[in-house]
């Protein structure tokens, strides 16, 4: 038997979807303003892979640390081909002031996917679930986080998805009914214990369309106040006579406007804010606040398509401006490897058809430089990212990200001696 109850929450500022992209005609103004103030328009269709919620398995036997240079690129440092494109359209600061509390970030972070209402279940819902969950996985493969990690942040992953269109949200939807929900599920056994899980993870709640905080409708109409909120709860659970929990988990609501790019959008600002101030007591802007947390989100509104999702813009301290990360290599598919014993030459063709091939060293140091090399997947229809992985700290090796799945490997494709 036990008990459990909700105890603590907070609140913190709201995202808004004033740049919300495309789709909208609402919008169409303000996607111009927020594409002003970049120099340099590149469209991107590479660099994620096909939504699976298995993706982030163990590395491959002998594999004993995964590393993706591209996103290793540390604070300030200028690699070639690593960017952080900056925004100065309406909305976003120019003197923010990072306010750090020291309290604790969020690292390597599970997210746990939760799209709550009968919509998600419906044969054709405004915005798919699939496609929430494709621009997410998107979102996480690329380079979106790279700017966050100054403020102590590595990366996010998904850990798990779940659909629960038994019933709906209340409406208006309150923060402590996201709360609540994870609360419910952790109680029924659907999620552990906070203290019996492997890592802190951050529960996202994707909400049906319209659903929301009590003035949504007006909201939409008038932004900036909607969207978005991340918090945490304590989890009270007593098993008499020995166990007592008290422990945090992490979550966040995103509002459904029936857009696809501003549901991404608030996703990203939501999930960059979370990392970096899970509790409220870590990343902020000044003034910081205590209940009305103060993030580098809430500072910054120009959205940029990245690697063909619509992300939001945050604050970087060493950049001084709203940023969004991104690179500007060369996506390379590889369509086929030159495999005696091992991996030593990949050929392939570029976007516009062109033809290359490039011994195994040379993928690896434009990989480093900030290339992009792809498999295309024939199952799944995505594009899945090489990487370079580590046998040991002197034997890189060339493998696109484990997921389980075969027919998107390197070693899947066919072979061919170089010309
Ligand atoms: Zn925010």
């Amino acid at each position: 038997m036990s008990t459990r109850k909700v105890a603590k929450e907070r609140t913190s500022k709201r995202a808004s979807v004033l740049s919300g992209q495309a789709a909208s005609p609402k919008n169409a103004g303000l996607r111009q303003l927020s594409r002003k103030a970049v120099t340099k328009v590149k469209s991107k269709q590479v660099g994620a892979t096909a939504p699976s919620p298995t993706r982030f398995k163990a590395a491959p036997a002998g594999g004993i640390a995964a590393l993706d240079s591209r996103r290793a690129i540390g604070v300030g440092e200028t690699i070639g081909g690593a960017l952080r494109r900056r925004f100065t359209g309406p909305g976003d600061s120019t003197n923010s002031v990072v306010d750090n509390g020291g309290g604790q970030v969020l690292t390597d972070v599970p997210l746990r996917l939760i799209f709550w209402g009968r919509e998600w279940g419906q044969a054709t819902p405004p915005v798919p679930s699939a496609d929430v969950i494709a621009d997410v996985e998107k979102i996480l493969a690329g380079p979106y986080l790279d700017a966050a990690r100054q403020y102590g942040i590595t990366n996010a992953y998904v850990d798990s998805i779940m659909t629960r269109d038994s019933d709906d949200p209340p409406n208006p939807f309150q923060n402590k009914d996201a709360g609540n929900l994870v609360a419910g599920l952790i109680d029924d056994g659907t999620f552990p214990e906070p203290d019996d899980d492997y890592r802190a993870a951050l529960y996202v709640v994707f909400l049906p369309q319209n659903v929301g905080p009590p003035n949504a409708q007006q909201v939409l109409q008038l932004p900036p106040d909607l969207g978005g909120l991340h918090s945490f709860s304590t989890y009270e659970d007593y098993d008499p006579p020995i166990d007592f929990d008290n422990d945090r988990f992490y979550w966040a609501w995103v509002f459904n406007d029936g857009n696809r790019a501003d549901i991404s959008s608030l996703f990203s600002h939501e999930l960059v804010e979370a990392l970096t101030d899970p509790s409220g007591d870590a990343i902020q802007i000044q003034p910081r606040n205590k209940t009305n947390w103060n993030e580098i989100g809430d500072v910054c509104r120009s959205t940029w398509v990245l690697n063909g999702v619509t992300v939001q813009s945050y604050w970087s301290k060493i950049d001084n401006a709203c940023v969004v990360p991104d690179h500007i290599g060369n996506d390379f598919q590889v369509r086929w490897i030159y495999r005696p014993r091992r991996i030593e030459w990949l050929g392939g063709t570029m976007g516009d058809g062109t033809p290359w091939q490039m011994p195994r060293e040379q993928v690896m140091n434009r990989i480093r430089a900030g290339d992009q090399f792809f498999v295309h997947a024939p199952q799944s229809g995505g594009n899945v990212l090489v990487g370079i992985y580590y046998l040991d700290a002197t034997h890189p090796y060339l493998a696109t990200a484990p997921d389980g799945e075969s027919d998107d490997n390197l070693l899947s494709l066919p072979q061919r001696v170089p010309s």
